[in-house]
């Protein structure tokens, strides 16, 4: 199969790097790329702010400071994502709790999370898996009444829409991209958050840039780190965001067509249309592993189960975590996840999608997962 990887960059990538570099100013503390591009980024989410960050995980990670948890506070989230979720919690001296998943899609189950809340939870962080939209609704109001914050990990998500038509991202009080090399767009790394709260947006930038407030002087009004964006990565970005658009449609047609072949197969759960921007095509079938064999033999790049293991069987549990101290997970040990174990485990098969999938690319797919278990 031609371009599985599905890249969309070109010349106006290429106009945009050279711009900046033409400009002589490659930071964005005094460029203007990275403001541009938080501008854009915030209106297309219909909130009043967008931080620009070096990564996906770094926005993560300033959506965690945001939460503001105490060291040993907790904050729930799911044993299905990439570990740039749960990183930030470590960082930041939080406990990570996962949630067990609804097994229709791997996405967080609402009742799992609020039979967790309890006295130190500090925030909820949701992912929209693959593109599909988790249930927020019910999340938010989980978040709202127990007075945590929501975050929405939309790394995998961009476009991706919620039953009432709003995108994700502006329900949560942040929500946060990624435009690492493989997400719908792409800049290399990088990653922005999103918040409509004066006050979150400002901790945020603070704290990716050394907890300097500019408007002060050379002066450190908090503890910070380093996560800026470079105008290169945001003029990038900006010419990427720009094929935004397309790369969904594009990725929701094909989808839709290998949806249309696949309906009625015994033993295999569909993924639900609504709002997905199909990040990756996700199928939940009795055999996993053997059906990812046989469409790889057929030039289909796919996989079983999406991790190793579920977050909450990663080695990293067994690990010291600074130095040689565990602090603050002493004596922890993350929840069984029995949904998410099945899944990753034995049922969850991903096929990698992308916007250049030709409805012969579709019709190969189909052949493959109809020809048998
Ligand atoms: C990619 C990804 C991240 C991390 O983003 P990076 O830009 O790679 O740091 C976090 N969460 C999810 C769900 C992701 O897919």
């Amino acid at each position: 199969m031609a371009e599985p990887d599905g890249r969309t960059l070109g010349d106006e990538e290429v106009a945009a790097a050279e711009r900046v570099i033409r400009s002589g100013m490659l930071n964005s503390v005094w460029g203007t790329e990275a403001r541009a591009l938080e501008r854009e980024v915030a209106e297309l989410h219909g909130v009043r702010h967008a931080v620009s960050a070096s990564s996906g995980t770094a926005a993560l990670h300033l959506a965690v400071v945001a939460a503001a948890p105490d060291p040993g506070d907790e904050i729930i989230t799911t044993p299905i994502t990439d570990f740039g979720t749960v990183a930030p919690i470590l960082a930041q001296n939080a406990v990570p709790v996962f949630a067990d998943v609804d097994p229709s899609d791997g996405n967080l189950d609402p009742a799992a999370v609020a039979g967790l809340i309890g006295p130190r939870t500090r925030a909820i962080m949701a992912v929209h898996l693959f593109g599909a939209p988790a249930r927020l609704g019910e999340l938010r109001e989980l978040a709202s009444d127990a007075g945590v914050m929501l975050i929405e990990d939309c790394a995998q998500a961009w476009s991706s829409v919620l039953p009432d038509g709003r995108p994700v991202g502006g329900v949560g009080d942040v929500g946060c991209l990624s435009l690492q090399q493989w997400k719908h767009i792409t800049c290399g790394d990088g990653g922005l958050a999103v918040t409509s709260s004066d006050e979150l947006a400002r901790r945020m930038r603070l704290f990716a840039d050394k907890g300097w407030d500019r408007a002060a002087g050379r002066s450190h009004a908090s503890f910070g780190l380093n996560y800026r964006m470079t105008e290169l990565q945001a003029a990038v970005a900006r010419a990427q965001l720009a094929k935004l658009p397309g790369v969904v449609r594009s990725r929701r047609s094909t989808a839709l067509e290998l949806l249309g072949l696949l309906e009625g197969l015994p033993d295999v759960v569909l993924p639900r249309p609504e709002g997905h921007a199909w990040w990756l095509f996700p199928l939940i079938v009795p055999d996993a592993a053997a059906l990812a064999e046989r469409l790889r033999a057929a030039g289909v790049p796919a996989r079983a189960g999406y991790l190793e293991a579920p977050l909450n069987r990663a080695p990293v549990w067994d690990a010291p975590i600074y130095g040689t101290s565990r602090y603050p997970l002493e004596g922890y040990e993350p929840r069984p996840c029995p949904v998410a174990e099945e899944l990753v485990g034995r049922t969850l098969l991903v096929v990698e999608w992308n916007e250049h999938y030709t409805p012969e690319h579709v019709a190969l797919i189909a052949k493959v997962i109809r020809t048998g278990p």
